[in-house]
């Protein structure tokens, strides 16, 4: 039986993963767990699963939490009450809980760089799902994995699918592909998109975009800030930045290709020109379940893909004036050093406060540009984790007062 952490249980990842849990409770466990501030469904996750640690990223909750641990009826109380903790110490204590075997990371944004680098200190094996630890850090976590041993698990669905292509191959045995060393043999990727919530939209309309419409996603369920960056394309971007440090592809043999039925997870093409591809319906469950259960198979009664009730699978080149994020983040991750840190920042504090609707749709391309812009003449090459840390907090200021200077009328359509 594996023993599972969960970082950001209460999250869209994070609720998934503990389905599979207990989906599967003679395969895996949770010995640990870790919320923001979602008390109700943490509580409901601590009844159901019993962990032996629980992380609060609120301190000042955490009383609140022992109070009403204590409060519950004693049929719902677990018998044994895990150890409490709060703050970004006890975050990273949690990551590293000795029992544990796979630490899935499942908190949103930067914010889940250090637990992550606390669990790769610690030795575990992770499934990564928070990808923007990878984007931000790449040059400070790579080495770490390297000294540790752990192995990464993509977690996201286009990652999945390439490792899981990858299998098949001759160097499968290297379970850890998250070198940043070229993977033999294998010449191009092909990250597909399902082109977000405005796929379907003119350009020109993009400056009437607004949370409602940015947030409704038509084919995953996810958390709201990972919905905004599918909607301006950034998380592909983010993306194709997380496959070049995992696959250890340059940018050149990294693409995008837009596919709206989200069938075709992703596609690695080998040097015979062989293109091998994964497909599954988009459903997280099943990169999630692969991570928890890697190398073997998990059989599953879950819905089997039907391809005559899809009918059509349908693929097109994304529209690069429509998507400047995606430009963007090529952009950073060809300068590498602690742009990419600088850019997703950037990205995260936009998203949030257009999710704030304090700022247009089109404005967070816009802002991103010129924090980008700025940092330009302060790249740090070989960054430690001190100059990421340093740069993340630089960049949510810079957009912050970049905000302020807006104007609050509806920007300029793109194109027009
Ligand atoms: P959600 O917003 O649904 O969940 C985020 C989780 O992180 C919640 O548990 C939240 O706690 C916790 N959290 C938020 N802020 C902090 C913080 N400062 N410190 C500690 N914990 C915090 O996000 P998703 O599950 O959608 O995404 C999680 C990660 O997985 C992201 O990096 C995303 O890009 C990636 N991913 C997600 C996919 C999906 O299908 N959702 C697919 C592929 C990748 P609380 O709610 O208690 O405040």
């Amino acid at each position: 039986m594996k023993a599972i952490t969960v970082l950001g249980s209460t999250g869209s990842i994070g609720t998934q993963t503990l389905a599979i849990v207990e989906e599967f409770p003679e395969r895996f466990r949770v010995v640990a767990l870790t919320a923001g501030n979602n008390l109700d469904l943490l509580i409901e996750q601590i009844r159901r699963h019993r962990p032996e640690v629980v992380a609060l990223a609120d301190g000042e909750r955490l009383e609140e939490l022992r109070q009403r641990l204590e409060a519950l009826e004693p049929s719902a109380r677990p018998a044994r009450q895990p150890e409490l903790l709060a703050g970004s110490d006890g975050l990273c204590a949690a990551a590293a809980w000795p029992s544990a075997d796979l630490v899935v990371t499942g908190i949103v944004g930067c914010a889940g760089l250090l637990p992550t680098l606390a669990a790769i200190g610690a030795g575990k094996d992770l499934a990564l799902a928070n990808k923007e630890t990878l984007i931000a850090a790449g040059p400070v976590v790579l080495p770490a994995l390297e000294a540790s041993g752990s192995r990464l698990l993509p977690a996201d669905s286009e990652h999945s699918a390439i490792f899981q292509c990858l299998q098949g191959t001759p160097w499968a045995e290297s379970a850890r592909l998250s070198t940043g060393v070229p993977t033999p043999g294998l010449r191009r990727l092909q990250l597909t998109a399902s082109g977000g919530a405005f796929r379907d939209w003119a350009a020109a309309d993009l400056h009437k975009a607004t949370v409602a419409d940015a947030t409704s996603h038509p084919n995953w369920s996810m958390g709201r800030k990972i919905t905004v960056d599918s909607a301006t394309l950034m998380n592909k971007g983010l993306e194709v930045i997380e496959a070049h440090y995992l696959f250890g592809l340059d940018y050149d043999h990294i693409e995008i290709v837009i596919h709206p039925q989200s069938i075709i997870h992703s596609m690695v093409e080998l040097d015979d020109s062989s293109v091998l591809a994964q497909l599954g319906w988009p459903d997280m469950k099943l990169p999630i379940l692969y991570c928890l259960s890697w190398p073997e198979r998990q059989a599953t009664p879950w819905r089997r893909l039907d391809l005559t009730e899809v009918g059509q699978l349908t693929f097109r080149a994304p529209d690069r004036a429509k998507y400047p994020c995606m430009e963007l983040a090529y952009a950073a991750g060809r300068a590498g050093g602690t742009m990419p840190a600088a850019m997703n920042a950037a990205n995260e504090q936009a998203v949030a406060l257009f999710l704030e609707e304090r700022i247009h749709f089109l404005d967070i391309p816009r802002l991103i540009e010129r924090v980008c812009d700025r940092h330009r003449v302060d790249l740090t090459t070989s960054p430690s984790l001190a100059d990421v840390l340093a740069v993340d907090a630089w960049a949510r200021e810079a957009v912050r007062e970049a905000a302020a200077t807006l104007s609050t009328s509806t920007p300029t359509p793109l194109l027009a």
